[in-house]
């Protein structure tokens, strides 16, 4: 159970950053006890004026508190604040606790490897989590160097952001860090395998379960090479040299985001260590992670937000160099193509919302508000618009001003207005208006072609009245091939004739708007789409297509049809936000009857004539597993798979899942999946197969992980919530979908923080396609005493549900 604990004010913080300077942690803990709980030792000295503040901290139980050597009351310890009077000039304070390891990727999380039942901890103190590990002072502008010492069983290996020896088995001394905010520090420890390089005087690490050995070595040359090959463009743009000394990357269990930066330690979900064959898009995907991760070691690591609502620019920042860096220097050139499928429509989708807000200045009160705000806008928007940027001043000028953002505040704190003073002062005159237009400004405004009028229309949002010129570039479909050319759009209407060809909106991301396949366009594609050699055209076409389908303007046959004369595997199932998750979740059960069979046919096609062993054959591959209806010819490729792909893990659950969603297999057979090969990924898998089977009891299963009465780590969790929800599975998940709005107010009671909002989205009843639950869901998602998280995700929720029945409205298939 948690006692919610109140979210730093921004007001507070200013008040407490200009009463303290802290000089810096000593922090001890001990992780030998035992396996709920740990020791947790903080001494902190810092300045003060002198007077009262607060302390944040939360723990299991005080064994003693001491500001100057008095004793400090713990009882006076309440919703995760312990009130100080401080004096005037140097306080030490010590605080002796013992803490709760997690399970939900927050704080220390602590998990067990069913592979060998081997124990692996992480620290992930990523926004607020800090106060469960260590006491301190928890706000990005009070940055301090630390000093760790970990006392850890014999055989565990403890990795942090600086480099550490180990004096004596269990004992664990780490060097005196840079200064680093509260939400940096992490420290990764358990029976660790590593693997050590160097590169440029940086010494580098690699590190995963025991169990992911075998695989980590098989990918370390690979993940070697591109840290090397982005250090030296890093530090070639940027002219300053990485400073916190080692670089490990650490592939930890059970992390809830793709990675986190933490200086000198990045954590990554280990997912992304691969047991099981993965197409390209898979790979890039990793390494657009590990390059934004080292991006952030300058922007977010040297100079750091000082409040939470310029996060934004971290991760913009981080998601554009992160992208251009890998396309740049790597072997994965293809990188902004990759980020077209696998990020364009996220963000497009978020800035389209009731939710959406401005790209920078939210003006978040608080903490967990400025989280709110955390999502497709900060990552997909802000990179595009800082690309957009970087094309209009030039890159001597972008970086110029980086460089000196980085110089003047270095391990200090900063905000946007600070680095648009220093860009304008490297020589990128007057940026007012283009942040106004763009980072001030929330919604995209919509990009179509009028055939008729012989114009392209460009509409702002109405709630959000803007005048944005847009300057992109076009594939226009002529005899000889497509046809580049760039057009500028200055008003809402800009003249354009297109004498009945297909016209492919901004393919090469040039601008930020809601561009849309008009329907003869949609329909000439579907001729002309298997022969687009161009990625980036194939691309845009297809965010084309997804932005008109968005809005109802393209029926969902029109995208079955374009589906069928060209199968989008080029793009891989790989991800969540690719188009092999929207086809199935999106697009096909709003589409016409006998589509699921012509989608499956036309991945069978691709399947017989794409390449033996290449990466299309194993995505068309994926693609006809999942839209399947034959058990028996799921069962065939369990007995035997196509020439050139082998049924590794990844495939045979995904064949499982299949088989359960069909039920055409039982709880006993999945069980006997697991038990024959019980690894971490087996049990996710295993999870995800269980509750998608046709019975009470599976849907049940669901439930009980939903309400916690059952507790399972983070990725089951989300394994149950995707699975239970099944389109022809209607009858067994009815009653679900009241209970959904009636006990989601009470989850807040099991679970907070990344969690608490990702169930909500992940148990949302998607297959529930009535006017009676998006009403449910608006009403809840309004009411003011709900958690804000839980309200957000809802709200956005509804919004998915909103504009499925609009598309049904207007394209009804019966
Ligand atoms: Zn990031």
């Amino acid at each position: 159970m948690n006692s919610p604990s109140q979210s730093l004010q921004r007001t507070e913080a200013v008040a407490r950053r200009e009463l303290l300077e802290v000089h810096d942690y000593d922090l001890r803990l001990d992780l030998a006890s035992d396996a709920k709980t740990f020791g947790s030792v903080t001494t902190i000295r810092f300045g003060s004026q002198g007077g009262e503040t607060f302390l944040d901290l939360k723990p299991v139980r005080v064994n003693e508190i001491r500001l100057n050597g008095e004793v400090v009351d713990p009882d006076l310890l309440s919703r995760g604040r312990l009130p100080i009077r401080t004096v005037e000039g140097d306080n030490e304070l010590v605080v002796d606790a013992v803490m709760a390891f997690r399970n939900d990727g927050e704080g220390l999380h602590r998990s067990t490897d069913p592979a060998d039942g081997k124990s692996y901890v992480y620290g992930m103190m990523f926004m607020d989590a800090a106060p469960s590990v260590f006491a301190c002072f928890d706000q990005p502008d009070l940055k301090a160097p630390y000093t760790l010492h970990v006392l850890a069983p014999a055989d565990w290996t403890v990795v942090a952001n600086a480099p550490g020896v180990n004096p004596e088995p269990g004992v664990w001394e780490f060097e005196r860090s840079q200064p680093l905010s509260t939400y940096f520090v992490t420290v990764v420890a358990g029976p660790y395998f590593l693997i050590g390089d160097d590169h440029d005087g940086i010494p580098l690490g690699l590190g995963s379960r025991m169990s992911l050995a075998s695989a980590l070595e098989a990918d370390a040359d690979e993940l070697f090479t591109l840290t090397k090959q982005c250090f030296d463009e890093f530090h070639r743009l940027f002219g300053i040299r990485y400073p916190f000394g080692k670089y490990d990357q650490m592939f930890v269990p059970e992390f809830n985001a793709g990675a986190m930066e933490n200086p000198g330690c990045v954590t990554f979900r280990d997912p992304l260590v691969f047991t099981s064959r993965v197409t390209r898009g898979m790979r890039i995907q990793r390494a657009t992670t590990l390059a934004h991760e080292m991006a952030h070691q300058w922007f977010g690591n040297i100079v750091t937000p000082a409040w939470w609502d310029d996060l934004w620019l971290n991760e913009s920042f981080a998601e554009y160099m992160g992208n251009r860096v890998t396309a740049d220097v790597t072997q994965y050139d293809d990188a902004w193509v990759d980020n077209a499928y696998a990020r364009r429509q996220w963000g497009l989708n978020a800035d389209q919302r009731p939710s959406t807000h401005p790209v920078a200045g939210n003006g978040a009160k608080d903490a967990s508000a400025a989280l709110q705000d955390f999502d497709g806008i900060s990552y997909a928007k802000g990179s595009s618009i800082l690309k957009q940027l970087n094309a209009t001043m030039g890159d001597d000028v972008f970086f110029a001003g980086a460089i000196d953002h980085f110089t003047r505040h270095r391990f200090g704190n900063a905000s946007m207005h600070d680095l648009f003073e220093s860009w304008e002062l490297a020589g990128a005159g007057d940026l007012s208006s283009f942040t106004t237009n763009w980072l001030r400004t929330a919604g995209p405004d919509r990009i179509v072609v009028d055939r008729a009028a012989g114009v392209i229309r460009r509409t702002p949002p109405a709630e959000h009245p803007a005048d944005r010129s847009h300057t992109f570039r076009v594939a226009v479909a002529t005899d000889a091939g497509w046809r580049t050319e760039s057009v500028t759009l200055d008003g809402p209407e800009t003249p354009y004739e297109l004498d009945g060809r297909a016209i492919v909106l901004d393919p090469y991301e040039d601008t930020w708007a809601v561009l849309e396949a008009d329907p003869v366009s949609a329909d000439l594609l579907e001729q002309l789409l298997p022969a687009v050699e161009d990625p980036a055209v194939r691309a845009g076409v297809w965010n084309n297509v997804r932005s008109a389908f968005h809005n109802a303007a393209l029926s969902p046959g029109d995208v079955i049809d374009l589906v069928v004369a060209s199968p989008p595997v080029e793009s891989t199932e790989d991800g969540k936000r690719r188009l092999g998750t929207w086809l199935l979740g999106d697009v096909l059960p709003l589409a016409p009857a006998g589509s699921l069979e012509r989608v499956h046919v036309a991945a069978l096609g691709k399947l017989g004539s794409t390449e033996v062993g290449s990466e299309h054959q194993l995505s068309a591959f994926r693609m006809a597993i999942s839209t399947a209806t034959d058990p028996g010819e799921l069962r065939g490729w369990l007995a035997a798979t196509p020439d050139g792909i082998d049924l590794d893990l990844d495939l045979r659950w995904r064949v499982l899942v299949r088989l359960a969603a069909l039920g055409a297999t039982d709880a006993d057979e999945l069980r006997a999946a697991l038990d024959a090969e019980p690894t971490g990924e087996s049990r996710v898998a295993h999870m995800g197969a269980a509750v998608s089977l046709p019975t009470a009891e599976a849907k049940a299963l669901a439930w009980d992980v939903f309400t916690g009465t059952l507790d399972v780590p983070n990725y089951e969790l989300e394994a149950a919530g995707l699975g239970m929800w099944r389109g022809d599975q209607e009858e067994l998940t009815a009653p679900y979908v009241d209970r959904y709005f009636d006990e989601l107010p009470d989850t807040v009671r099991v679970r907070s923080g990344w969690v608490l909002a990702d169930a909500t989205a992940f148990f949302f009843p998607v297959t529930s396609l009535s006017e009676t639950t998006l009403d449910r869901a608006r009403v809840l998602a309004a009411d003011t005493a709900l958690d804000l998280s839980v309200r957000r995700r809802l709200g956005d929720a509804a919004d998915d549900l909103a504009r499925k029945l609009a598309i049904r409205t207007a394209y009804p298939t019966s």
